[in-house]
């Protein structure tokens, strides 16, 4: 359970997140909304987001970069990782998160943003998104790049709803293609080592 206090201190970065985010038209209501929210209704909105600190304390972002919290990660660099949104808004909503614990739009490592790109043009090119929208997301404290791709053909979802588990590991998959090939590559050495070894066992 969330206090009064935590649940005022989250409510104003919501809203501050729908402030910098939304369109002119729906911030009145959605901010509207957010203020009327009791703390049980906080910590649901939260948890529904996937934004609620893991049961260790630790920034939930914090522990998906370090592996603790599962996730579905589709490419990676030095300075972030890209995972799945598993409440996608969309398919292949995904999140650029950086290694770093950063706690600002400007200490966003220039590598992330990057790593955005290359997401973005892997979204558009594997699933015909129209385009795909990125947007700053700063939740418990930990600046995260939100990446949402907008199709022609597939409208929006109006919440964010939990993707099914099999349909997230095939996007996992498509978006993710390029290391899959790289390890089928080492199980083919491991296999010609193995050829190696076979006549010296076979007298
Ligand atoms: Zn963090």
């Amino acid at each position: 359970m969330i206090s009064e206090q935590e649940s005022e201190a989250i409510k104003k970065q919501i809203i501050e997140q729908v402030v910098s985010n939304f369109p002119e038209d729906k911030k009145e209501a959605a901010m509207e909304k957010i203020e009327s929210m009791s703390p049980d209704e906080v910590e649901k909105f939260m948890r529904e987001n996937n934004r609620m600190a893991s049961d260790s304390g630790k920034c939930v972002f914090c522990s998906i970069v370090s592996g603790e919290s599962e996730s579905f990660k589709i490419d990676e660099n030095e300075k972030a990782v890209a995972v799945l949104d598993i409440n996608p808004l969309s398919k292949a909503h995904s999140l650029i998160i950086p290694k770093e614990h950063v706690s600002s739009k400007e200490k966003i490592p220039k590598d992330a943003l990057k790593l955005a790109g290359s997401v973005s043009k892997k979204i558009k090119s594997k699933f015909s998104a129209k385009s795909v929208s990125a947007m700053n997301q700063n939740l418990f404290g930990h600046e995260v790049i939100s990446l949402l791709p907008i199709y022609e053909t597939e409208k929006m979802k109006k919440e964010k709803t939990p993707a099914k588990k099999e349909e997230l590991e095939e996007i996992q998959k498509i978006l993710s293609g390029e290391k899959k090939k790289i390890f089928k590559k080492e199980q083919k050495v491991k296999v010609i080592k193995e050829s190696v070894w076979m006549p010296k066992r076979i007298p």
